[in-house]
């Protein structure tokens, strides 16, 4: 723990003496220290697209110039790497407006199964394109709660789309949507949303620090898939604002259940 000392002299009357004050400013040098470290790895993460972009610039104005077939394809990486840094802009905004947002409560009743349901329709290209299917269960009825329902799409867009991406070609993902009477950690009944991939896994070490900001298990793998390594993070803060529960299981080589639990009100 670090401490700021605080000292004053009192004099009163004939009696003497200092009034010495300890505070705890752990906390505080803390909150400052993740302040610095975001903003850096904000500065690195953009600084990197942006550093590949000039390349080419440089490049097509130089050698690169009359030469067709190597102007189509500089042209189409750069717009990869723009297409990263629009993203992660993005990914930004949104994560500063779930901060701001996270002490107001949600005060609309939504359908959660709409919203899983749209979010999974959402993601029919991604998931075909990797050869995914995604197979939802428990949607059948409704499921009205007190949410935001942009934020709750984002949730599951993002899990999802993880699911999808991590999961592995060829390989199913599964939603399933559970009434719970009473969940451990929350107070009444709840409602549970697993999100199961049957891919790499996750190594157990990594998953105190997944929800974090920027933290990847392999950041060069999911920069290759186009991450941004926000996206468990802004996850992370929806659901508080929910006072929902985010659970992950993992086993390496097996697969990986995300799984969010809400109180139902
Ligand atoms: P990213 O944009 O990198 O996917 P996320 O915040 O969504 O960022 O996820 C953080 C990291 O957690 C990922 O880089 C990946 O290493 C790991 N991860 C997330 N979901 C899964 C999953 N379903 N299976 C395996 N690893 C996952």
């Amino acid at each position: 723990a670090s401490y700021r000392i605080m000292t004053s002299p009192i004099t009163d009357g004939a009696a003497r003496g200092a009034l010495i004050a300890f505070e705890d400013v752990t906390e505080l040098e803390k909150a400052e220290e993740m302040r610095r470290d975001f903003v850096a790895n904000v500065s690195h993460e953009l600084r990197t697209p942006l550093t590949a972009l000039l390349g080419f610039i440089e490049t097509l104005k130089g050698a690169a110039r009359d030469d067709a077939v190597a102007r189509e394809r500089f042209l189409t990486i750069m717009e990869r790497e723009a297409g990263r840094m629009n993203r992660l802009v993005s990914e930004l905004l949104s994560l500063s407006r779930v901060e701001a947002e996270e002490r107001m409560r949600p005060g609309e009743r939504v359908d959660m199964a709409a919203i899983v349901r749209s979010a999974i329709t959402a993601l029919k290209p991604v998931a075909e394109a990797a050869q995914v299917e995604i197979e939802l269960i428990g949607a059948e009825a409704p499921i009205h709660l007190l949410a935001d329902p942009d934020q709750m799409a984002q949730v599951f867009s993002n899990l999802i789309e993880n699911a999808v991406k991590y999961g592995g070609s060829g390989k199913k993902v599964t939603v399933e949507i559970t009434r719970e009477p009473r969940e451990i950690g929350l107070r009444g009944p709840a409602v549970r949303f697993d999100v199961i991939d049957r891919g790499e896994g996750i190594d157990q070490v990594h998953l105190p620090r997944l929800t974090e900001r920027f933290y990847r298990v392999d950041a060069h793998r999911s920069r290759e898939k186009g991450g941004t390594g926000l996206g468990l993070a802004i996850v992370k803060h929806i659901i508080n604002r929910h006072r929902g529960k985010l659970k992950i299981d993992s086993a390496k080589g097996k697969g990986s259940r995300f799984s969010v639990i809400l109180p139902e009100n």
